[in-house]
This record gives structure tokens, sequence and C-alpha cells, in this order.
């Protein structure tokens, strides 16, 4: 039998969709320019290819390179137009003065602790931090000098104040969590880096355009652009946005200095793209709302991770601090079930496709047990878990799928007994 799935109550759809409302007639236009005098223009922005830059005497090059920390043409490789466009929107939905491009979201989670931190200095990451984050800062900060401790999702203000040091320069945090979906109090780590002179680096991927990180006490923003922005699941490109010069100024250093460089046809792919994050992300978020809700219902369900719901841990932060939700959630099942019996059923789903990243238009599963890789005790160990991404699919359909997945790994269990 199939259960079909509940109308959201509509307080509880628009908590997940209103801050798109607001942003995305406001996407229409960023990065663009409109048409002056008698020249007509592009809709888009061309997509601007080059390495060489030419100038007309060697003093005029030598001006243009004082101009690294502006839009300067200078060489291909230290920014392209198309590519400062979608910087200069990027800044905007972030609320942010500058953003640097980076040729993936892992290559802009390195790239602040190249810009800020050194050997001898200590960096707080939390636990729940994206697994590559996390290699980056095991396999190369450590091998330069730098120390790591990691704080869990859920340490209060004083737990937080006894793991920083007075070398401690970075703290790095991702909320939601990665796979376990933790939502941190940024503002408390806001005041706390503030208090001691460190900077909050926040990877705000999931909350794109919901999440302020400036207003709420971040120095520097983090961006995947390979997931909603860009949105159809076809490139990889990454972002980090800042709020003053001081900021500013030795993050452009680190990224020029480190060769980072942004390919201008995954530019302009990327600003198409955001013209309709907004939609895409309102009918997708609601579907995932009630996907979740709909899971939440089931007997095999121990728990959806869906930071709109109240058992997801940190409920309380998203609903002060964010103005929606993305449509990536996680379910952790009831430990009666093996792996195995998970693995079995993700298997046999039609419509979700199994494979690494989300924020395409497609629906996304992916086994998540035990996370990546956590020091401290992790929802995601409860029982198997998994995550979902809910794309522009029918959510009855989605629904239907997941029913059909769900009552055969409990008619399984019936046949075979507990593990
Ligand atoms: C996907 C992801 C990244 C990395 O982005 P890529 O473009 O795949 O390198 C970083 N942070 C978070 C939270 C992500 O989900």
């Amino acid at each position: 039998m199939i259960d079909p799935m509940a109308p959201v109550p509509p307080d509880q759809l628009e908590s997940v969709v209103r801050g798109w409302r607001a942003l995305s007639p406001r996407l229409v236009s960023l990065g663009r320019d409109r048409p002056e005098g008698t020249k007509g223009i592009f809709v888009n922005p061309p997509a601007t290819r080059g390495s060489t830059v030419l100038f007309s005497s060697v003093g005029a090059m030598e001006q243009a390179g004082h101009g690294r920390y502006g839009d300067e043409l200078i060489y291909g490789a230290m920014g392209t137009p198309i590519g400062h466009r979608l910087e200069q929107a990027i800044a905007t939905i972030e609320g942010g003065t500058h953003a640097q491009l980076a040729p993936s979201g892992l290559a802009a989670c390195a790239l602040p602790f190249l810009a800020y931190a050194k050997a001898g200095e200590h960096c707080l990451l939390a636990d729940s931090v994206y697994g590559p984050t996390r290699r980056f800062a095991e396999k190369v900060l450590r091998r330069f000098g730098v120390e790591i401790t990691y704080f869990p999702p859920g340490a209060t203000e004083g737990e937080l104040r006894a793991l920083i040091q007075p070398n401690t320069r970075i703290i790095f945090a991702e909320s939601p969590g990665s796979h376990s979906f933790e939502v941190l109090d940024v503002p408390m780590l806001g005041r706390l880096a503030a208090q001691t002179g460190a900077r909050l680096i926040v990877d705000n991927t999931w909350g794109i355009g919901l999440f302020s990180p400036f207003a709420h006490g971040a120095h520097v923003s983090v961006q995947a652009l390979s997931k909603y922005p860009s949105g159809h699941s076809d490139l990889i490109l990454g972002a980090v946005t800042v709020a003053s010069e001081a900021d500013w100024r030795p993050l452009r250093d680190a990224a020029i200095q480190a060769g980072q460089v942004a390919g201008p046809d995954d530019c302009a792919l990327t600003l198409r793209g955001l013209r309709t994050m907004g939609v895409r992300q309102m009918q997708q978020a609601a579907t995932a709302l009630a996907v979740a809700l709909w899971l939440e219902s089931r007997p095999e369900v121990a728990r959806v991770l869906h930071p709109a719901l109240p058992s997801c841990p940190g409920h309380e932060y998203w609903k002060r601090d964010f103005t929606g939700a993305s449509s990536l959630f996680g379910v952790v099942f009831d430990a009666a079930f093996t792996l195995d019996d998970m693995v079995a059923m993700i298997d046999g789903l039609s419509l979700f496709g199994i494979g690494a990243s989300w924020g395409g238009y497609e629906s996304l599963i992916l086994p998540t047990t035990g996370g990546i890789s956590r020091q401290c005790p992790s929802v995601t160990q409860a029982g198997p878990t998994c995550r979902l991404h809910i794309g522009l699919e029918e959510g009855a359909a989605l629904v239907a799928d997941l029913a059909r997945g769900l009552d055969g790994m409990s008619a399984a269990r019936h046949r075979h007994g507990p593990a």
C-alpha cells in the first residue's frame, strides 16, 4: 500500500520558501548591464576567453597591475570580465563586498586557510564540516605546521571558549553540517571570533540566499557554485566572499599566488543558472519538505534530519537565522535495519539517482552512515543513514517510489528476522 503525502501546513511551507520569494526577482538582473544610449547589448553577458591582455604601452600595463584588487583586466589567470560579473552577483547574494572565484567548491574552502593561516597558528573546525575540507586540514594544513582542532556542532559557548587558544586564527563552520545537518549557532561563533581576533569562515553552500553570513558575524563565506547556483549538474565552481577590505586583500593575494582561476564558460553557465535559482529552490524546497514530513511518518524512519523540522539538531538556530530551507536533508533509519538493508532499498529506487553532489534539478540519494569522518558522536551513527536531494520531479511520484522501497525493506526484514 502506498501511503499518500499529507498536504504541508501553509505556515510550514512558507517557512522554507519565504527567503526565495524575496530574492528571486532580484536574481534576474544581477551581474548584467542595461542598454545605454544607442548601443544594443545581449541579455546574457558573453563568455569572454583570453590569456594575454594587450596594452598600448609598458606604462599602461604596469598601471593595470595596480588594479588587481579590483576588476582590472591584467592577465587571464587574474580574472575575466565574465568572472568578475559572477563575482559581483555572488557577493550581492551573500551580502558581502568582494568575491573571488575558485575552480571548485573545495578550492573555495581551502583558499581562506591559504589566505589567513600560517605555521604555528591554530584553526578550529566544526566536526561536521564537508569531508574534503577536513581532508585538506588533515593532509595539507598539518603538513605545513598549522594546528587543527574540531569542535562538536552542539558545543556551548563555554565549551568553545575552552577550545580557543592564543594562536587561534580561524574558526571554520558549516551550517547545517555535511551529512549530519546540525545547524550551528553562527552568531555565537561570530561573537567568539570577534572577542579572540580569529576570523569566522562559514561554508554557506546549503544556505545560499537563505542565510546572510555577514549579518551573523562571519568574516568569510564559502560557496560551492557547483550546487544550486549553476543548478544543472554540469560544472564545478566555487566562490569565497568577504565583507571588508581588510579581509579582501589577503584573500585576493592568496588567490593570485595559488593560481585560482575559473573557466569563462563555467562562469557564463553559472550566471545563467542564477536566474532560475530562486524558482528552482522554491519548488524543490516545497517538495523536499513534503517528502521529509512523509518520511517522518514512516515506521522505518527513526529521525529526519531536515533543519526546518524540530527533530533536527539546531532547529532553533535555523528558525532564528534562516529565511528558508534548501532541498537537501538526511534520514536516519531505525537501528533494526542494517546498512545492507538500506543499500538494497536505495538500489531498488527508480526516480532517485545515486551519486555525489547535489543542487541540480534531479533527485539524488546517497548512503551517509557514520558520516565521512567524525571525532564526536554523530546523529549519522544512530542507524543506517542516507541523504536525499529533492529535484523538480513530482512529489507524489517521489513518495510512491520511496514507499515501494521502504515497504520492500520492511518485508525483507520480517522474512529474515533481525540481524
Ligand atoms: C559540494 C560541497 C563542496 C565542494 O564543492 P565542489 O564544487 O564539489 O568541490 C563544499 N562544501 C559543501 C558544503 C559542499 O556540499
